[in-house]
């Protein structure tokens, strides 16, 4: 059996850095290439390989593979959804033109296996709010939901019409402390934890009662393995699996922060990505990947909410 090697794209963003750290210390650090088209953590950059690849250019991916028998690829790189409503044609070439790159390098059987994250931005006001199912209506409005759809449907183009084993999450907003997001519109969730700290305050972009699906840094890693080892028989679907673990509104986040920092005030200013918030739905349900590959979240609001103060209280 060929060993896994894999190679991650845009491997220096929010998800990335850790993802890459997780399957270095799973697979071997020699065994896992981390790519962007910037430097990523000191302890990346360390810790194995590294290269300057932009993830549009097929040519220079391919040369990567070759070079170090990579089996499998996780392609991070994208533009998310708030910077992508400033740069639309930007966001579409970048997320369209490294997915395609990337599920043509397996077509033609350069590599084996693809990890392409998908997002709640799949969906559209027109779409069932609460427990949003698997299948429903998908009708984005804005330019990063277009380009995530239509991946979606691409991921499952290539593996209906050539076999390419592509496996795909629709992530909820992605909540973590080692690295900053790079421009989502749950982002807030992130910010509130380092200002909460830091000032005792915070001002909110979004309404105080903007209900969001979000998700611990942690879950959303071991999401992404647990699925790519799945058997290929159990993943029945090959757009992009519906994913949750918890729904909060900025209100019950600073409710749970002040448990820990009782001063702790925030304040409400909605800007742009209020429009954003209003289209995604507000809960998931993800039941399809709980029983097909035994998804399970170890994160709740409060458990998360605990790590991350006392890990932000040890920088
Ligand atoms: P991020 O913005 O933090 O990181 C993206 C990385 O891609 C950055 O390091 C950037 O330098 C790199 N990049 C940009 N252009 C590139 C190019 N041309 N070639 C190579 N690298 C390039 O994003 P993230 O939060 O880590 O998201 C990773 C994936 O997960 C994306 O597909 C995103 O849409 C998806 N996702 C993220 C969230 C979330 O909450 N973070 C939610 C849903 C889906």
């Amino acid at each position: 059996m060929t060993k896994t090697r894999i190679l991650v794209l845009g491997a220096s963003g929010q998800i990335g850095t850790e993802l890459t750290q997780k399957l270095r210390l799973l697979y071997g650090n020699t065994q896992v290439i981390a790519s962007d088209i910037r430097n990523g953590s000191d302890e990346m950059m360390a810790s194995g390989p590294f290269e300057i690849i932009d993830a549009t250019d097929k040519a220079t991916i391919l040369k990567v593979v070759q070079k170090y028998k990579v089996t499998q690829v996780y392609l991070l790189a994208a533009m998310l959804s708030a910077t992508a409503e400033k740069h639309p044609q930007q966001a579409w070439n970048l997320n369209m033109n490294s997915l395609l790159a990337v599920l043509d390098l397996a077509k033609e059987k350069h590599i084996k296996q693809i990890y392409w994250p998908s997002s709640i931005a799949v969906f559209g006001p027109t779409t069932p709010k609460v427990n949003t199912p698997q299948k429903t209506v998908m009708e984005p409005t804005t330019v990063y939901g277009i380009s995530k759809v239509s991946g979606e449907f691409w991921c499952n183009y290539y593996y209906e019409k050539y076999g390419v084993d592509v496996r795909s999450l629709r992530y909820p907003g992605i909540i973590s402390w080692k690295t900053k997001p790079g421009g989502g519109t749950t982002d807030y969730a992130v910010d509130i934890f380092f200002k909460a700290l830091e000032n005792k305050k915070y001002e909110c972009f979004l309404s105080e009662n903007t209900r969001l699906p979000m998700m611990y840094m942690d879950d959303a890693v071991n999401a992404t393995i647990e699925l790519m080892k799945a058997d290929p028989d159990a993943i029945k679907i090959r757009n992009g699996y519906n994913l949750a673990a918890m729904d909060f509104t900025p209100k019950e986040i600073a409710l749970e922060i002040q448990k820990y920092i009782p001063e702790f005030e925030i304040t409400y200013q909605p800007d742009f990505r209020q429009k954003i918030a209003d289209s995604w739905p507000s809960s998931i349900d993800d039941s399809d990947a709980r029983k097909d590959w035994n998804w399970q979240h170890n994160y709740d609001l409060e458990s998360m909410t605990k790590v991350i103060i006392q890990q932000i209280k040890k920088l």
